[in-house]
């Protein structure tokens, strides 16, 4: 049983000493089948009559009711995987995908990657023709449909989390409506924590038979099978979509809130947790944080405490912090997941991810700072930048009742109630309303779909984004002037996975013989940070980086990096010692290797020749930036000075986005976030990677190439003019 087994070896220093447990019992040679202990296990019956006879099905439930790991073993047992066919499970979420396939292989008692695999975007466990059951990402499953339109190799596709409403999946719901037209042995199953459920019904209601119509089908079809008849087949499903609500079990959760507001959450989330620990009574705790940085800022603070009150006595339990989030590697994921040892307390400091994708046993207190990192896009400057964003009340309602699986839970809310009543919206709004649409469009004209605005939509974007993106591609070269994809850039950009400005700069470095270059540089740009900030060496982070640093700027100084790591042999030690992440940097090695593979594959680069390199030249490399980044040019405007700043400060550089014409209406602030080597620097015209919003209301540009304003005129003539000399 998996509440006895012990941790598994993982890296050294984060396991307390004599915690390294037995090896995992060997392997069953026969499945399992899942856990029948689970509510959704009530209703496997029901769930696989529905989807015998229902183009949709869509199912409602507690998390944790055992849905995604669950629902596709039912299939799988009753034969839906057979004739070479595969069962889809989409998730928004990368660590979703990967953690929740190792639990089912798990279960099921396979190796990961055989029967059970997953596939997210420059990984994946599978074996072709073998893998039954496949967790991949949204995003993912879109690109498949590029080669395989009608996704013929699955015969069922859950789209799991519809709540979350991730652009991906809102996009993959309207192409699944229309691929179901043409294949009525299809089926889908929507599996959603919330009750977004009457719109998704209604969603995939339209246009099919009307419920009259259905119900006549069945009675005739019930009748035929009275008379001794054969029962419809299931290539002619009932179109009206069922909808099962799952009853979970859960326990009752007193929420608490401060007193008054806590001036810096991560501070506040370690105190809470160190209070209800001094509190002596049994139960995990769950900490929900917005981002990788705030985690490894509160797992530092956390382990402090842990030695601390470790030497003090006293307490029955000692702490043992772990963090959650996207970028740690796989084997520190699952730590999360492990039964917590005898005589330890187990403190996950997660992102949203332990939210509703990831269910985390023996949680009793949850501690929640009610603030999400989220994209959010403004369609008039064309600025799309991540910012902590207050929560939903649906998803702090979510995050609470994580605390309520094993018994009566607490759940910690770092606001007040007033400021939880009034500052909090009620229900997330969809992602696909607060983004750049660039990418999405880009793959709607690439699988044919040529009216993006006649799409049938779950809620139709923002007219004004789609516009911005038509023009962003047209900018881009991707569509020409009857909208259509070019075929040197468009068809080119939509075999990459990547997004569309840095799958552009790829194929300009081509012409300017820095591809080996940009190889690298756009992977690593396209995975998690490189650097990985230590808690309390902020100092010696900053003295790292400024040895690679080059006036170039983010790029080359990554670039640098890179080719100081190559030079230690890849060596992990070395990557730590210069506060690299080396898990990162491993995965844009490889990730690097498959756009190689894939450009030659599709004739992008001659498979017979080493890419074209530029040596050190590497004018090419922010030539070649500029080229993807054209729409994210900013020209250096002026030095704001703090009155209130100590002496000696030199004052912020302020910089105007290019293309943005409404700044004296609608001004935006704009400078070189802390985390570039040109912060505090002035460099005359930069192209940036990403923006992030500050509270204090500056734009923050991440991943700065110091760019010369000619380059941007001869790229864009259509866009950037020289001043006129008056
Ligand atoms: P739902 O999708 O309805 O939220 P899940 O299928 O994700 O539910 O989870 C069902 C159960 O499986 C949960 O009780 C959870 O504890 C367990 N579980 C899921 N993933 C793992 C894992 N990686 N390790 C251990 N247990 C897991
Ligand atoms: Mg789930």
């Amino acid at each position: 049983d998996d509440k006895d087994r012990d941790f598994e070896p993982g890296p050294p220093g984060l396991l307390p000493d004599g915690l390294r447990g037995p090896d995992l019992p060997p392997m069953q040679p026969t499945y399992r089948f899942g856990d029948p202990s689970l509510p959704v296990s009530r209703y496997r019956r029901q769930i696989l009559y529905l989807v015998e006879n229902h183009a949709t099905t869509i199912i409602v439930g507690e998390t944790g009711s055992g849905k995604t790991t669950q629902v596709p073993q039912f299939l799988f047992e009753a034969g839906w995987a057979e004739n070479g066919f595969c069962i889809a499970v989409t998730q928004p979420r990368r660590v979703a995908a990967t953690t929740v396939a190792a639990r089912v292989a798990e279960e099921l008692g396979c190796d990961l990657g055989t029967t059970v695999g997953y596939a997210v975007r420059f990984d994946n466990a599978l074996t072709a023709g073998r893998t039954r059951i496949k967790y991949l990402t949204d995003g993912v499953l879109l690109r498949e449909m590029l080669d395989d339109p009608l996704l013929t190799s699955y015969s069922v596709i859950i789209v799991d989390e519809a709540h979350e409403r991730s652009l991906a999946t809102d996009m993959l719901l309207g192409l699944l409506k229309k691929i179901q037209r043409r294949r009525p042995d299809l089926r889908l199953i929507i599996s959603s924590a919330t009750l977004e459920a009457t719109k998704l019904k209604d969603f995939f209601d339209a246009g099919t038979v009307t419920a009259a119509a259905a119900a006549a089908k069945r009675r005739a079809a019930a009748a035929a099978a009275a008379a001794g008849g054969v029962p419809p087949p299931p290539s002619d499903p009932d179109r009206t979509p069922a909808v099962v609500t799952v009853e979970g079990r859960t326990h009752p959760v007193q929420v608490h809130y401060l007193e008054s507001p806590a001036p810096n959450y991560v501070h506040a989330a370690v105190e809470a947790a160190v209070n209800i620990h001094c509190e002596d009574l049994p139960g995990d705790i769950l900490i929900f944080l917005t981002g990788q940085e705030e985690i490894q800022g509160a797992v530092g603070l956390l382990e402090e405490h842990a030695r601390r009150l470790a030497s003090s006595r006293g307490y029955s339990l000692k702490l043992l912090p772990l963090p959650l989030y996207a970028g740690l590697p796989g084997a520190q994921q699952q730590m999360v997941f492990r039964s917590t040892p005898r005589g330890y307390r187990k403190v996950v400091a997660a992102t949203n991810i332990a939210e509703t994708s990831l269910t985390i046993e023996g949680i009793v207190y949850v501690v929640d700072c009610c603030f999400v990192k989220q994209r959010c896009y403004n369609p008039l400057s064309g600025l799309e930048s991540l910012l902590v964003a207050p929560v939903s009340k649906a998803s702090a309602a979510q995050r609470a009742g994580r605390a309520g699986r094993m018994r009566a839970g607490h759940c910690f809310r770092l606001c007040t109630e007033e400021d939880f009543t009034k500052q909090l919206p009620e229900v997330a709004v969809p992602e696909m309303q607060r983004s750049n649409l660039v990418g999405m469009v880009l793959q709607l004209k690439a699988l044919g779909i040529d009216n993006v605005m006649r799409f049938e939509w779950l809620a139709p974007p923002p007219a004004e984004a789609l516009v911005r993106a038509l023009e962003e591609l047209h900018a881009l070269k991707v569509l020409d002037e009857d909208a259509r994809l070019t075929r040197d850039v468009g068809l080119a950009l939509a075999a990459l996975p990547l997004e569309p400005g840095l799958g552009a700069a790829l194929l300009a470095s081509r012409d300017l013989g820095c591809c080996e270059e940009m190889l690298t540089l756009v992977a690593l740009l396209s995975l998690q940070q490189v650097w990985a900030p230590a808690q309390g060496a902020v100092r010696a982070l900053e003295e790292a980086k400024a040895k690679f640093a080059t006036a170039e700027g983010d790029g080359v100084t990554l670039l640098n990096v890179h080719r100081a790591w190559r030079g230690s042999g890849r060596s992990a030690a070395w990557a730590q010692r210069h506060f690299l992440n080396q898990h990162a940097l491993l995965r844009a090695d490889d990730a690097r290797d498959q756009l190689l593979g894939l450009m030659r594959r599709h004739g992008l680069l001659p498979a017979d020749k080493l890419p074209p390199s530029c040596e050190r030249d590497m004018e090419s490399v922010c030539r070649a930036v500029a080229a993807g980044r054209f729409m994210n040019a900013a020209v250096f405007e002026r030095i704001e000075y703090n009155p209130l700043a100590p002496e000696g400060d030199k004052g912020t550089p302020v910089f105007r986005l290019v293309r943005y014409t409404a700044q004296r209406t609608h001004p935006i602030k704009l400078r070189i976030h802390n985390s570039s080597v040109l912060w505090r620097s002035m460099p005359s015209c930069v192209v940036y990677n990403t923006v992030q919003q500050a509270d204090n209301g500056w734009y923050e540009m991440q991943g700065v190439t110091a760019v010369r304003p000619e380059w941007l005129i001869e790229l864009a003539p259509h866009m950037f003019h020289k001043p006129n000399p008056t």
